[in-house]
């Protein structure tokens, strides 16, 4: 059964409820059937027995039966007993059940060699005479198996015809159903074979389940084309940012090994060849971050910290540094306490607040705000400095995605954001910014604690 494909099982499924079902039926249809029949024999019996009353009576100490009386109708045979129960009339197929007590009015079942009987007494006392009568009327109970017998014949004969057409019914109703299924995996080898991520499923206009798989499949085939077409991007575009660094450091080296007249010209190559070492080493180091986070290696580390608290200290460690005049203000709802990756939310943070001063004014300032509202905990990070174009707005989050590439700036690799989106996510978490050119931006991680 385990190896049978979807539609045989369907069809051997289906038939057995339709065995099971029409059992069911049947079973229902005799019994009812029965009960109905055993009654109707049973009213014939007395009424034929009840009619036979008024023909029996004692005439001059005899007993005396009118022309009208029925010794025989309906599969009913009535008999005639004086008082001392010997049979006066009437001829009885039935003498075995001579013996049998008479009690008056009462429907008796008897048993005799296997068969089933119906007696029904009825006692006629006539007080003149004093002397009584005993009218009894039999039936056999087979009358009442007639129309079960019947019936059992009709589903002997109708019960391998349903069986058949359940089964072939069956069969085409699952073959049926089941196109659309079909359809849906020769394109999951179609894709599967030529690797064209393009490709979807064509949809239906009946909104069924079907409809719905189908919609999740191409929902998922899109998923993945974008996946693909990112991370091609993303190899392509690493490979073009190492590009530069090593072109550099080429260029600088050809030029010492050629030009280089005294040490400090060779000092000074090595000083370009090194600063371009750093920066390849940064690019290799978050790189490797994101494939990190990416794989979710760095997934045990996460242990309950007071958010404020880390917060507090990474923005003391910018102060320090006092870049650019810039006034670094913290507004901390004290006691907020999530679930995280220390390492990975100190990123976050050092690169919403290391932007803020690299995109933010001479002099001017910085708000560093949290709060917990309801086990949302939000985090702000706003300067007032020189703000991101609605046209760059939606792409700051993508990988090596520099706004300011037309500004004439190009001070970090575009890759800050991108991992500050990625580690939001990673804790469950959302990003979102407002920004205008040359006003300010304010960037907003959403964190839920009911989500972990
Ligand atoms: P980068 O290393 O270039 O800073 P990010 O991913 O951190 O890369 O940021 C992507 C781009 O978003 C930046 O190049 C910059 O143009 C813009 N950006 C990020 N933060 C700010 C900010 N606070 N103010 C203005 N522009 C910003």
């Amino acid at each position: 059964m385990k190896n049978l494909n979807i539609k045989l099982k369907i069809t051997i499924w289906f038939t057995f409820f339709m065995i099971f079902l029409t059992l069911i039926i049947f079973a229902f249809v005799m019994l009812i059937s029965n009960t109905g029949t055993i009654n109707q024999v049973q009213n014939t019996l007395v009424n034929i027995v009840d009619e036979n009353l008024s023909e029996v009576e004692y005439d001059d100490g005899e007993i005396d039966i009118d022309d009208d009386f029925i010794s025989y109708k309906n599969g009913v045979t009535c008999l005639v007993y004086d008082k001392n129960k010997n049979l006066v009339n009437g001829f009885s197929q039935y003498e075995f059940l001579n013996p049998e007590p008479f009690v008056d009015s009462e429907i008796k079942s008897v048993v005799y060699n296997n068969e089933n009987y119906f007696i029904y007494d009825k006692l006629i006392i006539d007080s003149q005479q004093e002397q009584d009568i005993w009218l009894r009327g039999i039936i056999s109970a087979d009358e009442s198996s007639i129309p079960s017998y019947i019936l059992y014949r009709a589903m002997l004969i109708t019960f391998p015809i349903l069986i058949f057409f359940a089964s072939v019914g069956g069969y085409f109703i699952a073959k049926r159903s089941l196109l659309p299924i079909n359809k849906i995996s020769q394109l999951a080898e179609e894709i599967g074979n030529s690797g064209d991520l393009s490709k979807r499923i064509e949809l239906n206009n009946n909104k069924d389940e079907i409809y719905k798989l189908s919609i999740a499949f191409n929902k998922m085939f899109k998923q993945l084309e974008d996946n693909f077409e990112a991370e091609r991007n993303f190899t392509s575009d690493a490979s073009h940012e190492l590009r530069t660094p090593v072109t550099i450091i080429l260029a600088q080296c050809e030029y010492a090994f050629e030009n280089a007249k005294d040490e400090d010209e060779l000092y000074e190559a090595l000083g370009a060849i090194q600063k371009q070492g750093y920066k390849m080493s940064k690019l290799i180091e978050s790189l490797l971050q994101f494939t990190r986070i990416e794989q979710r290696i760095e997934t045990t580390n996460f242990l309950v910290i007071n958010f404020d608290e880390l917060i507090h200290s990474i923005c003391n460690e910018f102060k320090i540094m006092d870049i650019k005049n810039i006034k670094l203000i913290e507004e901390l709802q004290e006691g907020v306490k999530i679930k995280a990756d220390i390492s990975l939310i100190t990123r976050l943070i050092q690169n919403l607040i290391q932007n803020a001063y690299r995109y933010g004014k001479e002099n001017g300032n910085i708000t560093v705000k949290l709060e917990e509202k309801s086990n949302i905990i939000i985090l702000e990070v706003s300067d007032n400095g020189i703000g991101i174009s609605e046209e760059d707005l939606p792409n700051i989050w993508n990988r090596f995605y520099r706004a300011d590439k037309s500004r004439g700036e190009r001070k970090g690799m575009g890759l800050g954001l991108a991992m500050v989106k990625q580690i939001a996510e990673y804790h469950n978490g959302k990003v979102e910014v407002e920004s205008k050119l040359n006003v300010g931006s304010t960037f907003k991680i959403i964190l839920n604690k009911n989500n972990y």
